[in-house]
């Protein structure tokens, strides 16, 4: 696939070769589809970092690396707003030191009040409202592992810099002056970023002079309606309530820079209704820009910007996880107010069975119907599954099972990582060159016909918990019952550690060994994934099976998967057993094989388990 160095002629984007569009008009070629669009999206770019945050995002020295290792940590010190989710931390989450940012449920973005309520310490937005040797202390109260040198110059910095900070400054003390006439107050950032003060029993509506830059033009239409407004202070019939942390709309174009202020430390704006996608000569055009649009811009690395989005290691994992469920929450409310557009899809095919089956009559309030286009909905899942029983009713039993995981190690990815990141760092990268090796797949099985004649199949691509792409595939091929004999597979399957010793095989068996053993749960490593019990008095054996006994020939029992080869060959290695801190070693041998496709090994480099399905129990 070689390197990245395709620019896109509209968007300056960097891409690899493989990911051409085929086939586009003359206007289009040499522009990309993914990262604008074929220019059709393009906006400002991500601005360079003042100091001395553009330096601990980029060098190598063990204070910048340090800072890059607790990023968030820093990044929720100086945030405006908090950040609310629940953290998956289900088995395996966060497993072999591999720290990942998983949600499950809603994430939220929290405003609180400007002025903490009495007895309770000073928070976020509130810090700012300090002056500045209080809020260094203040910080570092909050934060008593990290330089409090660093923290009073990175709190220059964003003086210097934040247009927010001053926004802050003028609603506080507009709100101290009102207050004494008004009884009714409501301090107000709107969708165009101006302050806003409502007065009086009628909530009049009135712009406070403020003269901050980052105030937007957004037509009028946008700036009405109030729903996407945020909070900052408010009274109520002379009381000030104590609410607490209010929720902030995702569609605010300070979502994001309210929150990640050491992404945007200038307070560039995030997406918002009013961006627009550009035609072909460069103009507006009168058709909105879609936030997945727009965050698909933002996760492009591009010659003519500053990659600080990439370079920002954990905080870009969680940015990338924000993003994705702004973009969701957003759908899904489009769902709920468009019902009737998707109605016509609802008596559609499989959907109106479907359709009589979820009527729960328990159910309170109003069913919103989510059609099975929403991918990850029931009624995707349901569909996939229904359209693979389709299948068999057509074809038959499925031929092959495969599995394709992604690999970290992928010198595509390896060769774009940033000084000191790894694969973790960039999920950017690994989903892409999973992407373009995906693609490869699916044609060397469809059209190459590495398996036989293709006749159909059906796939999904999950994520593994350890943060890896993964495609689970169900294979129908046009074979015959000979495609069921020992020889047969054995031409396609093996379960055995290459035996050959040209170059060829060296190469196939240093992937077999480093892609296709099972060794988690080598020497009885109960702490490995497959030997977990639901019930954990129960001492397990791995769930896998592993490792099998040896077998002289491949064989097929009668209603049940065949037992792959594994013979006897003396050959083997040896691996550190997990977890032993090196000090343990064990001897792997055929035994701990997953059954893969030389073929495809050797060309992907990659976990690829094929296996023959004999009986599909679904
Ligand atoms: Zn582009
Ligand atoms: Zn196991």
């Amino acid at each position: 696939m070689g390197r990245m160095y395709l620019i896109c002629g509209k968007c300056h984007a960097l891409h690899w070769q493989d990911e051409r569009p085929l086939n586009v008009t003359r206007a289009k070629a040499g522009t990309f589809e993914a990262c604008c669009k074929h220019g059709d999206v393009i906006m400002e770019r991500m601005r360079a970092l003042p100091e001395p945050l553009n330096t601990l995002m980029t060098c190598q020295d063990s204070q910048s690396r340090l800072f890059r290792e607790h990023i968030r940590r820093w990044n929720a010190l100086f945030a405006f707003t908090s950040i609310r989710f629940n953290a998956d931390d289900r088995t395996g989450a966060n497993r072999q030191g591999v720290q990942l940012f998983q949600i499950h449920g809603r994430l939220y973005h929290q405003q609180g009040p400007l002025v903490p309520p009495a007895g309770l310490d000073a928070l976020y937005s509130q810090i700012y409202l300090f002056d500045p040797v209080l809020a260094a202390e203040a910080r570092s109260a909050r934060a008593p592992t990290l330089d409090p040198v660093l923290i009073a110059s990175i709190a220059q910095m964003l003086q210097a810099g934040s247009p927010f900070i001053q926004l802050y400054l003028t609603a506080r003390e507009q709100f101290a002056q009102l207050s004494e006439q008004e009884p009714n107050l409501h301090i107000i950032l709107d969708p165009q970023l101006s302050l806003i003060v409502e007065t009086g029993a009628d909530l009049r509506r009135e712009n406070l002079p403020t003269a901050n830059e980052v105030a937007m033009i957004l037509p009028e239409e946008y700036g009405r309606g109030g729903f996407r407004d945020i909070v900052l202070a408010e009274r109520i019939n002379g009381e000030i309530p104590n609410r607490g942390f209010s929720i902030i709309n995702p569609n605010h174009a300070s979502y994001m820079p309210l929150h990640y202020v050491l992404l945007c430390p200038c307070g560039e704006p995030g997406w918002h209704w009013a961006r627009t996608l550009l035609n072909e000569d460069g103009n507006r055009q009168n058709l909105r820009m879609s936030q997945r649009a727009f965050y698909r811009f933002r996760l492009h690395t591009r010659t003519d910007e500053p990659a600080t989005l990439m370079r920002s290691q954990r905080l870009f994992q969680q940015f990338v996880v924000d993003a994705w469920a702004a973009c969701d929450q957003n759908k899904l409310n489009w769902l709920r107010t468009n019902q009737a557009k998707i109605r016509t899809d609802l008596y559609n095919g499989l959907a109106d069975v479907l359709q009589r089956c979820d009527v729960n009559m328990d159910e309170v309030g109003r069913r919103v119907v989510l059609p099975s286009s929403y991918v990850g909905g029931d009624r995707f899942m349901q569909q996939l599954y229904q359209d693979s029983m389709a299948l068999v009713r057509h074809f038959g039993k499925p031929s092959l099972f495969i599995t394709f995981t992604a690999n970290p190690k992928w010198t595509e990815i390896q060769d774009e990582l940033l000084p000191g990141q790894t694969a973790i760092d960039r999920p950017d990268l690994v989903a892409r060159v999973f992407n373009l090796k995906l693609r490869d797949l699916l044609d060397q099985i469809k059209h190459k016909q590495v398996f036989g004649p293709w006749r159909g199949w059906v796939w999904t691509i999950e994520y593994q918990k350890c943060g890896l792409p993964h495609l689970h595939l169900l294979l129908f091929l046009q074979t015959d019952a000979q495609f069921l004999t020992p020889t047969y597979i054995d031409r396609f399957i093996s379960a055995e550690l290459p035996t050959e010793d040209d170059i060829i095989g060296q190469r196939m068996r240093e992937i077999i060994q480093t892609t296709m053993v099972h060794t988690q749960c080598v020497e009885g490593n109960g702490n490995a994934l497959c030997m977990k019990d639901l019930n954990p008095a129960i001492v397990t054996t791995c769930h896998k099976g592993y490792p099998y006994t040896f077998l002289e020939e491949t064989t097929i029992p009668e209603n049940g998967y065949p037992q792959y080869r594994r013979r006897n060959t003396g050959r083997s290695f040896i691996i550190p057993v997990p977890g032993s801190g090196g000090t343990l070693t064990a001897v792997i041998d055929n035994r701990r094989v997953v059954p893969y496709s030389p073929y495809l090994s050797l060309r992907y480099n990659a976990h690829i388990n094929v296996e023959v399905c004999c009986s599909v129990q679904a």
